[in-house]
């Protein structure tokens, strides 16, 4: 896996943000995809919310995982949110949910396979039938919801250890930070992975044993507070909404915020995630070959 180039993102809290748009990011979505090279390491991307960063604060380990994921996105308001406050920039939401519709979409139009793990018993298996039914020639490689998130890989049924190591596509949803430390542990075993990602909820979303907030809530940044009302159980990890904004607010307070470098606005024609070049990926390539 690559590296996060500091200079071409947005710290917030110490984890660095994707400055992406939706379109830039499936368009790498779509370049991985597409890309035969085994050598290149898979895509792991990060939907990051403010219960992330805050965690990421107390938590050495899982800190050290959002430094060494491919794209970090902002997945929730708040995170859209400080990238303005504290760097006076704009930046899209890529939330987990969208993310899987949309990358199960352009998996059956490439032919990739995918993985669907996690969430309570039957939930992903619903899920499945439904995004195959959505996107006819998805392939499912398999499906498998565990006893519990820190389950041993060595521990799954044999079946699902291959299924796993078939899979393209792998999509994790044990919620956070349990999915990014699965991923994190387990990314090496899973040699034909082009794209990992840790989607929180989603499966519930799609399988509708979960209602999504309606697109007004979503729009108006207050989905945190429609999942909230339908569970109520949320109302601790919420806790640590106030404390990022306060943190947000202190580090903007304190002037500490270095001036973001020139470097910031890259050239359209040469807009990648790895500019060190250590693995020689390009994620991102020409924006303006995204509007056509
Ligand atoms: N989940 C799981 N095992 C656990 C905890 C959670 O499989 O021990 C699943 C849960 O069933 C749900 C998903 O993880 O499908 C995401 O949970 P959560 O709502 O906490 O994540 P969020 O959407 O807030 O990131």
């Amino acid at each position: 896996m690559h590296t996060q180039s500091a200079i071409e993102t947005y710290p917030i809290l110490g984890v660095n943000i994707s400055p992406c748009s939706k379109d830039d990011f499936f368009v790498s979505v779509n370049e991985r995809l597409q890309n035969n090279d085994e050598q290149l390491p898979p895509l792991f991307v990060i939907t990051v919310n403010p219960e992330i960063a805050i965690q990421s604060i107390i938590d050495n380990s899982y800190r050290n995982i959002l430094q060494s994921s491919s794209i970090n996105t902002a997945d929730g308001i708040g995170i859209s949110w400080a990238v303005k406050h504290l760097y006076n920039r704009s930046i899209e939401r890529i939330t987990g949910s969208d993310s899987l519709e949309k990358i199960c979409a352009v998996s059956a139009k490439l032919d990739q396979s995918v993985f669907f793990y996690g969430a309570a018993p039957g939930i992903a298996d619903k899920a499945a039938a439904v995004l195959v039914e959505r996107n006819p020639g998805l392939q499912v490689e398999g499906v498998y919801s565990p006893e519990s998130p820190e389950m041993n890989f060595e521990r799954l049924p044999i079946t699902t250890q291959l299924e796993l190591q078939q899979a393209s596509v792998v999509f994790v949803a044990l919620g956070a930070p349990s999915q990014e430390k699965w991923i994190y542990k387990n990314l090496h075993k899973l040699k034909r992975c082009r794209l990992i990602i840790g989607i929180g909820g989603s499966f519930d979303f799609i399988a509708g044993t979960q209602k999504r907030a309606p697109l007004i809530f979503r729009k108006s940044g207050l989905e945190w507070m429609y999942r909230l009302y339908k569970e109520p159980a949320r109302w601790r990890r919420m806790l640590r909404l106030p404390l990022f904004a306060l943190n947000i607010l202190l580090l903007k307070a304190s002037n500490t915020i270095i001036q973001i470098p020139d470097t910031i606005n890259l050239p359209k024609k040469d807009f990648g995630f790895n500019s060190s070049g250590k693995n020689g990926q390009k994620i991102l390539q020409n924006r303006t070959e995204i509007k056509n």
